[in-house]
């Protein structure tokens, strides 16, 4: 049977989380969206957006560690075991995790189900117990006839 979904597509859109226009991939490499600068606050005295711009340009030339975008406003991170990688990063560091997770996709689903029994076997027993509960309410105890 042919896969319907592209599985590295899918393991993006559940794993990603919120955007930013700065963000440092595991790898190390630090992403930085030219674009979405316009989008900041910049009080007086800082650096201007085109100061900034400049100056990351300059280091960008020497530093293979920082990668310039200029056609997104920010970028979405996949985050999965305290590793956050920035989603188009050319590290692709969540292969790994995809491979991991589609090649013991069959063990994870008899996982997912046995648990699922037992969170139904759980919550059947705490409502039972909750329905007794209801139900048996002692009186208090009084000698008035
Ligand atoms: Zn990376």
């Amino acid at each position: 049977m042919k896969w319907e979904i592209d599985m590295d597509s899918e393991f993006q859109r559940i794993f990603t989380e919120a955007g930013q226009t700065t963000l440092e991939c595991s790898c190390g490499r630090e992403h930085i969206a030219m674009h979405g600068m316009d989008n900041w606050d910049f009080d007086e005295g800082e650096s201007t957006p085109e100061e900034m711009r400049a100056d990351w340009e300059e280091q960008a030339k020497t530093n293979d560690m920082l990668v310039l975008d200029y056609e997104y406003d920010g970028f979405e991170m996949v985050e999965l075991g305290g590793n956050y990688w920035v989603a188009g990063c050319e590290c692709r560091g969540w292969d790994s995790a995809v491979n991991l997770l589609v090649n013991n996709r069959r063990k994870i689903a008899e996982f997912l189900i046995a648990t699922s029994k037992e969170i139904k076997r759980v919550q059947a027993y705490e409502d039972t117990m909750d329905i007794l509960k209801d139900e048996y309410k002692p009186k208090p105890y009084t000698n008035c006839p």
